[in-house]
């Protein structure tokens, strides 16, 4: 079996920051990752490098942010009133938090506290970044109706 869309996939991965080679997330010792292919659930580059791979296949890719989580826009960086945090004690630079946006939630994440002003970026916090995956293929299987009408995998981590 080859990994091609509606396949159900478990890779070991290690995502680093091509440019710097600092290790941004692993599987390796913990849990390896487990997902459906063919419906966006990794980001294009890694899906595109990965079909057709059988299981002990190693990969190892480089990913532009193109292909990755987006390139930045300036444009999601805001500079916005202390004011508009209420209930907020204190605004605080990495502070995260969940925002409506035109596509659904997206993170924000407060980048700069100045006076009365807190600039807040709602970019991927990887977006602008090339990425280096690498990892092997571990399992591949056929996706169960439920999980193609869904769109994920549903496994012991699924909460619904
Ligand atoms: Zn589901």
């Amino acid at each position: 079996m080859t990994i091609a869309d509606k396949k159900v996939v478990t890779i070991e991965f290690t995502v680093k920051n091509a440019d710097t080679n600092e290790v941004i997330e692993s599987s390796v010792g913990s849990e390896p990752l487990i997902y459906l292919h063919g419906f966006n659930n990794l980001v294009p580059g890694l899906e595109k490098a990965l079909t057709g791979k059988s299981v002990g296949d190693k990969y190892d890719v480089n990913v532009t942010p193109e292909e990755g989580y987006g390139a930045r826009d300036e444009a999601l960086v805001q500079e916005v009133p202390k004011a508009a945090f209420e209930g907020i004690d204190k605004v605080d630079v990495g502070m995260e938090f969940t925002a409506d946006g035109p596509n659904g939630p997206v993170v924000v994440e407060v980048t700069k506290v100045e006076g009365d002003m807190v600039t807040i970026d709602s970019n991927h916090p990887l977006a602008g970044i090339p990425l280096a995956f690498s990892g092997e293929i571990q399992e591949i299987r056929d996706a169960k109706e439920d999980e193609l009408e869904h769109g994920h995998i549903h496994g012991p981590s699924c909460n619904h």
